[in-house]
């Protein structure tokens, strides 16, 4: 259910950007979704479709870059992607890691009419 919640915060910061640009319409909306977030793409714009009715956002084309799971490890240093849950370095077998990628959520850029 947290899609709804992310796509109403999402269209209110689009619908804020799109009256300061003065726009008319929203053509669309880029989107940066991490892969730890566990949000499903096709939700939010099932949600944006529903949400967006009537405002200037409504029809704007929702596109979705994916961002890969990534970690470091403390033990060497090395960076890798991190696959089904796997939290072991590939070099070194330590499970001391950070997660460097993957959390990410955010509006990249919007285009208005
Ligand atoms: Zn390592």
């Amino acid at each position: 259910m947290h899609e709804l919640a992310i796509t109403q915060s999402m269209l209110n910061l689009v619908l804020g950007q799109a009256e300061q640009a003065k726009a008319k319409r929203v053509g669309k909306i880029n989107l940066v979704i991490g892969e730890m977030t566990g949000v499903v793409g096709d939700c939010v714009r099932f949600y944006f479709d529903l949400l967006s009715k009537g405002t200037p956002a409504d029809g704007a084309t929702l596109s979705f870059k994916a961002v890969p799971t990534q970690a470091r490890c403390r033990g060497c240093g090395k960076l890798f992607e991190v696959r089904e849950f796997d939290w072991t370095c590939p070099r070194c077998n330590g499970n001391n890691i950070e997660i460097v990628a993957g959390k990410e959520l955010f509006v990249e850029s919007i285009e208005v009419e």
